[in-house]
């Protein structure tokens, strides 16, 4: 299960939710839901799946809300995941509720200024704990060298980073799938593809799926 919280410090340009945090180009008012801790607590027992990935948006921006929230879900016998631009460091009270990490720092193709999507201090701290895995969103070649100059920078282990092209077509990802495969290949990352967009393409989502705080 998959929840989405409004909101981000960053503005990649091919971000595919800018509806969370775009508010120049989607109605704030029809994206969001403001729920309290609680409601959502009972939303995500209500739904019946053990497994939940907090996405956003940046969900970080809301961690002081969600440490209760995933206390509860803990306690409840939930594998709990975050996923996060890897630009805010978890506070201890949500750190400790949290089974996985998915951190996905910003390469210079998402238009990001490099101060604003790297962050030293948090970097070196999420590839100090065990369960943090880094997803790179790959659009050229000359991403590589980027990759593997932070992996170097911050001692990530390379079986905890993850190649994803960039893409919403199957088109755009089997052009890119291949040599960022043979580069997984190469250095001993893992290699992810979008299966949403290979089971989907980009339709619109249903009107019911919005953006909670
Ligand atoms: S960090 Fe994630 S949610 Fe924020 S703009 Fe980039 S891709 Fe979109």
């Amino acid at each position: 299960m998959f929840l989405r919280l409004a909101q981000c410090n960053l503005a990649c340009s091919w971000c595919d939710t800018k509806y969370t945090w775009d508010w120049d180009n989607y109605r704030y008012e029809d994206e969001v839901t403001t729920l309290a801790m609680e409601e959502v607590r009972d939303a995500v027992l209500a739904y019946g799946c053990p497994h939940l990935v907090i996405t956003g948006g940046e969900p970080l921006l809301q961690q002081r809300e969600l440490a209760p929230l995933a206390a509860a879900l803990k306690q409840s016998g939930f594998f709990c995941e975050v996923e996060t631009n890897g630009s805010i460091l978890p506070v201890p009270e949500l750190a400790a509720h949290i089974d996985q990490w998915n951190v996905s720092p910003k390469l210079a193709n998402s238009g990001n200024p490099l101060a604003r999507r790297t962050i030293p201090a948090v970097l070196e701290g999420f590839a100090r704990l065990p369960n943090a895995f880094f997803k790179f969103v790959v659009v050229d070649p000359e991403d590589l060298a980027e990759v593997c100059e932070l992996r170097d920078r911050f001692n990530i282990p390379p079986e905890r980073i993850i190649l994803m092209p960039e893409g919403r077509s199957y088109e755009t990802l089997r052009n890119r799938s291949q040599w960022i495969s043979d580069a997984c290949v190469k250095e001993g990352f893992r290699f992810s593809t979008r299966l949403h967009i290979l089971l989907w393409a980009d339709e619109a989502r249903p009107v019911t799926e919005r953006a909670s705080i």
